[in-house]
């Protein structure tokens, strides 16, 4: 049966499909782990996710991101990719540490072309867990069969210097090598730049009401209100193959006020450039609006 289309609303700014939280590395600081693990384990298979995400109707500046966890975990990664329909253009958020030959001889670069600034897959290094080198060679080898591909890093502060030098290596190498905050918590002290005092603070719960705008799918295609129900295993809203499903643009209740994800109330910029932008909006938060940065 085809399932009815899903309008993303016009302000929305990330839809993201998390194929599985499991990940073939173990980075310390990883944003995944923020939470209580409580994540669900299960997940759909590729022809329940195509159906899934097949409903869904984006605009040309809103891909839908394949990531995780580490995407490629999934067996059906690449069925997946090849049968979403050609109108959503696809993200993917990835450590790299699949075989790129075989992703070089399965998928059509210009399936994961489109016109951004920045590269359609993004990879992430983390010097922790990974060597630069073979990195910048697979990184080489699919920027050479045509594929969007650039480099992210973390400025943790544990290895701010290595990233920064990784960076000048992968500029002279032309690959396209940029930054991410790092979020969280390190010697004490929160990182990032938070709307929500206290929000992330894990030290207590409030009851609030919180809008988002994102859509959030969780490995078995659940949807959930942000980053930490996914991470937490909360309740969710509703699943992405159920045919009932509609996407309700609202305030709804969420009592764990407290425990939210960096990612969820990060200060950030958005489409239009404009600063202030967080991904959820929540109505009267314990502590107002402040913005705190541990920088
Ligand atoms: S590669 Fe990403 S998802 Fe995997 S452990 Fe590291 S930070 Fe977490
Ligand atoms: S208040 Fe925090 S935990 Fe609750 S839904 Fe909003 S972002 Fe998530």
């Amino acid at each position: 049966m085809e399932l009815k289309l899903i309008k993303i609303p016009d302000h929305y700014n990330y839809i993201a499909a998390f194929l599985t939280l499991a990940c073939n590395l173990n980075c310390s600081y990883c944003i995944n782990r923020y939470g209580t693990e409580g994540y669900v384990k299960k997940r759909l298979t590729g022809e329940e996710w195509v159906r899934g995400l097949n409903r869904i109707i984006s605009r040309d500046d809103l891909p839908l991101t394949l990531q995780g966890g580490e995407p490629s975990l999934h067996k059906d990664f690449i069925y997946l990719i090849n049968n979403l329909k050609p109108e959503l253009h696809i993200d993917i958020l990835t450590n790299l540490q699949f075989d790129v030959e075989e992703f070089i001889k399965k998928v059509d670069p210009k399936r994961l072309r489109r016109n951004a600034p920045y590269a359609s897959i993004r990879v992430s290094y983390h010097p922790e867990q990974m060597e630069l080198a073979p990195l910048v060679e697979k990184v080489l080898r699919m920027q050479d069969a045509g594929f969007s591909i650039g480099i992210w890093g973390v400025l943790h502060p544990s290895q701010e210097d290595i990233v920064r030098k990784a960076q000048e290596d992968c500029i002279k190498r032309g690959i396209d090598f940029r930054f991410k905050e790092f979020l969280g918590e390190h010697e004490g002290v929160m990182y990032g730049t938070f709307k929500y005092e206290g929000a992330c603070s894990k030290t207590f719960t409030e009851t609030v009401l919180c809008k988002t705008t994102e859509l959030i799918m969780g490995s078995d295609g659940s949807v959930y209100k942000c980053h930490s129900d996914l991470y937490e295993g909360r309740e969710p809203v509703g699943n992405i193959i159920d045919p009932a499903f509609e996407l309700q643009d609202i305030y709804r209740v969420c009592d764990a006020y407290g425990r939210c994800n960096p990612c969820d109330i990060k200060v950030k910029t958005n489409r239009f450039q404009q600063f202030g932008h967080t991904s959820v909006d929540i109505k009267d938060a314990p502590g107002g609006f402040k913005v705190k940065s541990g920088y």
